[in-house]
């Protein structure tokens, strides 16, 4: 394989993109200056050394020194640490965090399991969850009280959030912590990152 087929082969691997979109990065890079793709290339590089993956909540953030393991959410003594809400990806925990509406932690589960997967261990950090959640309950100050599950309303999303909701059912007592998931407000097939911040406010008000 050539290198212009190996780079739209990249490109069809990003979400969301199939191979026409990919063969269409790869032109429309390629008609940049060579100044332009080295300002690019630059920055991703520049960007990928300034992140690291948070080994509490696992979403990526931008450390303030190197060698920071844990993001300034996990660090930040003013979050209500009695709530841990799980999402499926860090664009559904931007959108969360700019509705403003959530004070709590975090739990970045890495993706989603599809209706007919076998192995969901393999597609979301579901052994890391239940490691954070048995952690807390045995040796946290602030064992948490609720455990909020913000999933799609998509099948993939709702089958994640059942194998998710069962995992921990296991792992925890019955009355502790409640386990409750977002709330009217969010339409069937809804997707949280394209939600707007009133709904997401209004989801969580209408937890259950
Ligand atoms: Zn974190």
């Amino acid at each position: 394989m050539d290198s212009i087929h190996r780079l739209e082969e990249i490109f069809s691997h990003f979400p969301g993109i199939g191979p026409r979109q990919a063969k269409r990065f790869v032109y429309y890079l390629l008609n940049k200056s060579q100044s332009s793709i080295k300002e690019f290339t630059d920055l991703v590089n520049e960007v990928k050394k300034a992140t690291s993956e948070c080994a509490s909540c696992h979403r990526i953030f931008m450390h303030k020194n190197t060698g920071d393991k844990t993001c300034s959410i996990c660090t930040d003594v003013n979050r209500d640490q009695f709530i841990l809400m799980i999402v499926a990806r860090d664009s559904d925990f931007e959108s969360i965090e700019r509705s403003g509406a959530y004070k709590g932690l975090y739990f970045i589960l890495g993706g989603t399991v599809p209706i007919l997967d076998k192995e969901p261990e393999k597609r979301i950090r579901l052994k890391s969850l239940l490691e954070r959640i048995s952690n807390n309950m045995s040796t946290a100050t602030s064992p948490f009280k609720e455990i909020i599950l913000s999933l799609n309303t998509t099948p993939d999303g709702e089958h994640t959030a059942s194998i998710v909701h069962d995992a921990i059912s296991r792992v925890t007592t019955t009355s502790s912590p409640k386990i409750s998931i977002l709330g009217r407000g969010l339409s069937t097939g809804a997707e949280l990152e394209y939600v707007d911040a009133d709904t997401i406010k209004s989801a969580l008000q209408n937890r259950h």
